[in-house]
């Protein structure tokens, strides 16, 4: 079920809303920061026990809707 965000986000890809808790936005915002962030966050996941892969290809995956979308830096 996609947030109000994510909502905003398939209108205007450039929008930069995130609803926190909402890991569609998390993933988005991963992909859209610099590497060391995304990288602790990975690590923070770990270590809460989390599914690092699942996340690493969330992120990917908004990764490459920006890119389609020129929105990636
Ligand atoms: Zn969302």
């Amino acid at each position: 079920m996609p947030c109000w965000a994510c909502e905003r986000a398939k209108v205007n890809r450039a929008s930069g809303y995130y609803q926190a808790g909402c890991a569609v936005c998390t993933a988005r915002q991963l992909a859209r920061m610099p590497r060391q962030h995304r990288v602790a966050a990975y690590a923070a996941e770990r270590d809460k026990g989390g599914d690092v892969t699942a996340l690493q290809q969330a992120v990917r995956k908004q990764y490459e809707i920006d890119k389609s979308k020129g929105v990636a830096q």
